[in-house]
């Protein structure tokens, strides 16, 4: 067996998309959208536009099965063998079922930075490969970040975070005699709202500086510089609930933070996450070009992968609530009402809102205690 056409063809590609024709392709694609849907659609943002033109869900659904068909597949010798290796770098074979074959997708990058992402030919997994050392993640994050985080920037975070407790309600109602762990908690701003709604709320996270701004912003909440397990009062676990806020896409070992969490939390104890997801229409529309490739993010999981994730570390199940993007969500959007119906129908449909929020069960008693109600549990088991 020979598989080296299939570089040339995919090194072909690579060339091909940053030439001059590559441009003119995609000028034409363009030109043809255009012609298919007029200038009707020019003045909704691209965000949305891909989840409110008739058709383009089926049209982007099956451009998605055909790349992932062609895309050439490689042992992880051959993949070595194509890519050069920086010092803080990693190669890896897939975390969620442990195939070593890849399958090179995509090359996303802006002023500065640039990662390739593969496929799991096995279970779908996209990741970032080459990944980055844990222990030079640090080098990652440029300084900076907690300032980046304030502002008109804090007041948006803080509505997603709210909106986002409100797709899982009453589970996240009421924080009375409830004890929280913010996973990341950077400057605070979720835990703001916790300590709000009553919780015994605690926090760690790897950035110092955010650590300090935090506690200088937080009553009764707490939060700590470190890992879960080099602070006491979070190690000695108990924890009603732990959170994490866009943290997902940036473990490096996600099957040892999960199993660490899964112990961390008490019977009847969940698990509340908020990520990118792989199987947005928007990843399937712009490729390399998605907004979830951002310059710190290392895997991206759809609802099939976080299963995968939350089976091996012990979860007993989990619950999805599609995501319609922050502006639907907070009623801000200035789409017509007969548009807003399109769009989450085809949100639902496909499975392809650009975030997903995820909660996840310990065991049986938290499933009978909080999966009542509107939310459908999928049991792990087996
Ligand atoms: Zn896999």
């Amino acid at each position: 067996m020979c598989h080296s056409q299939d570089h040339v063809k995919y090194a072909n590609a690579h060339a091909w998309s940053s030439t001059r024709a590559g441009r003119t392709l995609r000028m034409a694609r363009r030109l043809l959208g255009r012609l298919a849907y007029g200038s009707r659609y020019d003045r909704i943002p691209s965000s949305q536009r891909v989840y409110v033109r008739p058709g383009e869900r089926l049209i982007r659904e099956a451009q998605w099965r055909r790349l992932i068909r062609r895309a050439p597949v490689m042992s992880l010798a051959e993949y070595q063998r194509l890519r050069p290796l920086k010092d803080i770098e990693e190669f890896l074979s897939c975390m969620m079922c442990g195939e070593s074959r890849q399958q090179p997708l995509f090359e996303p990058g802006a002023n500065g930075w640039s990662y390739h992402v593969v496929r799991c030919p096995a279970c779908g997994f996209l990741y970032r490969n080459p990944g980055i050392r844990p222990e030079r993640l640090g080098d990652l994050y440029a300084s900076g970040y907690n300032t980046f985080l304030t502002g008109r920037y804090a007041a948006n975070r803080q509505r997603r975070y709210e909106l986002t407790m409100e797709a899982f309600s009453p589970v996240f109602d009421e924080g009375k005699e409830r004890r929280l762990l913010d996973f990341g908690s950077g400057v605070g701003l979720f835990l703001e709202l916790a300590e709000r709604r009553g919780f015994d709320a605690f926090g760690v996270d790897l950035s110092p500086e955010s650590v300090v701004q935090a506690n200088e912003r937080l009553d009764s909440a707490r939060t700590f510089y470190g890992a879960p397990e080099d602070v006491p009062e979070i190690a000695a676990g108990g924890f009603d609930v732990i959170t994490l806020w866009s943290v997902l896409a940036h473990l490096p070992r996600p099957l040892e933070d999960f199993g660490r969490f899964r112990s961390l939390l008490a019977p009847g104890g969940l698990l509340l996450i908020l990520t990118v997801n792989a199987h947005s229409t928007q990843l399937k529309a712009y490729g390399s070009g998605w907004s979830g490739f951002t310059k710190n993010h290392l895997m991206f999981y759809s609802s099939v992968t976080v299963r995968t994730l939350l089976r091996r570390t012990g979860f007993a199940g989990v619950a999805f609530a599609p995501h319609y993007g922050d502006t639907v969500e907070a009623g801000t959007t200035r789409l017509s009402g007969p548009m807003v119906s399109r769009l989450r129908r085809n949100v639902e449909l496909s499975d392809g809102g650009n975030m997903m929020r995820v909660l996840a069960f310990a065991d049986e008693e938290a499933i009978g205690r909080w999966g009542g109600g509107p939310l459908t549990v999928h049991r792990l088991n087996g």
